[in-house]
């Protein structure tokens, strides 16, 4: 079994475990990175779960999550700057290599999704010397369409890619398959991020067919219809040795199952689909 370069996104073990314990599972099995939610790390302290993270000898593949930049009113875009800048705190002190920004929505009550885009870019704008300051990159993720009314507005890694490269350095994005894998251009954009160097994160799970819940039906990796193999090929041919990280909200299946289960799943099919 294989566990290098594998990462676990800490959701897909969110409903068994709070972070200590979910860390010390991930060392027993040999998995060398974690990417801990801000919820788990405030459940628990930030010190705390920087310890245990440290005392484990994990790495942290990413930090989940930052984002949700479009508001009503300047005030509230504001409130969002300053939680971001926070979070880009949290995830120094974790020693996260990434911050992943769900950049957010419409806001309520509006229609305007071009100017809701244009809030995600100002935002990305304001926070970006903070980023710089604290060494922690940002990394935009693109999510399905299904998401733009009210998780994020960017959905396609063509899109990412031209909001960070007006943005500069230190600004990339995570490519996470579920969120990607219809796109007609993603060899090319995938292509295109590797050469402009902005692959922060590689997330994996399964498109589930039916998929039963919009947030919470995201299927082990091997289960459903995106062809892993395929993605892993185009990953690595962009450049990308960054760990491969799987994330799974699984609310009827592998949130109900031990989490020790969980892992070992997750061990074997990464070892199955990337050996
Ligand atoms: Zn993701």
């Amino acid at each position: 079994m294989k566990t290098e370069g594998l990462s676990i996104n800490l959701a897909t073990v969110r409903q068994q475990w709070k972070l200590p314990e979910a860390v010390a599972a991930c060392a027993k099995l040999g998995i060398p990175y974690v990417d801990p939610w801000r919820d788990q790390v405030a459940a628990v302290g930030l010190d705390t779960a920087a310890k245990a993270i440290r005392d484990n000898g994990l790495k942290v593949s990413g930090y989940c999550r930052g984002g949700m930049f479009p508001a009503a009113d300047a005030a509230g875009r504001q409130a969002a700057i300053d939680d971001n800048k926070r979070a880009l705190d949290e995830a120094a002190a974790l020693g996260a290599e990434c911050l992943v920004l769900v950049v957010g929505g419409l806001p309520a009550g509006t229609r305007d999704i071009g100017a809701a885009r244009q809030m995600v870019q100002d935002g990305l704008a304001a926070i970006l010397p903070h980023a710089r300051a604290v060494g922690v990159p940002l990394a935009i993720e693109p999510l399905h369409p299904m998401y733009a009314g009210d998780r994020a507005c960017v959905n396609t890694l063509k899109q990412a890619l031209d909001m960070a490269g007006q943005l500069g350095d230190d600004v990339g994005v995570a490519i996470d398959v579920y969120h990607v894998w219809w796109d007609p251009e993603i060899e090319t954009q995938i292509a295109r991020a590797g050469r402009e160097k902005r692959i922060l994160g590689y997330h994996i799970c399964d498109w589930l067919v039916p998929t039963k819940d919009l947030l919470l039906d995201r299927g082990m990796p091997g289960d459903g219809v995106i062809d892993l193999p395929r993605f892993r090929k185009l990953i690595e041919a962009a450049g990308y040795q960054g760990p491969t990280e799987i994330e799974i909200f699984s609310a009827q299946d592998w949130w109900t199952r031990p989490g020790e289960e969980v892992l070992k799943t997750c061990i074997e099919r990464y070892s199955a689909t990337f050996a």
